[in-house]
């Protein structure tokens, strides 16, 4: 999935909840959301890796689903 830089419209990859736009050099801070529920995912960072956990019920959610929209 993509994010749409909100001051120049470039399409970014998010990437660790943070998109960052070449373009602009923007820095837009991504909130995580279940692709189940779409409540926000608890993130757990560990050595340099990032998980994505659902609180209701769904459990460790791959980067490839979760969705990130901007804050
Ligand atoms: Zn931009
Ligand atoms: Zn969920």
């Amino acid at each position: 999935m993509t994010i749409i830089c909100p001051a120049c419209q470039a399409t970014l990859e998010p990437e660790n909840g943070m998109a960052h736009c070449g373009n602009c050099g923007n820095d837009i801070a991504l909130v995580a959301r279940c692709p189940e529920c779409h409540l926000p995912l608890q993130v757990l960072k560990a050595c340099g890796a990032v998980d994505y956990f659902c609180q209701n019920g769904h459990g460790l959610i791959s980067k490839k689903r979760v969705e990130f929209e901007p804050v």
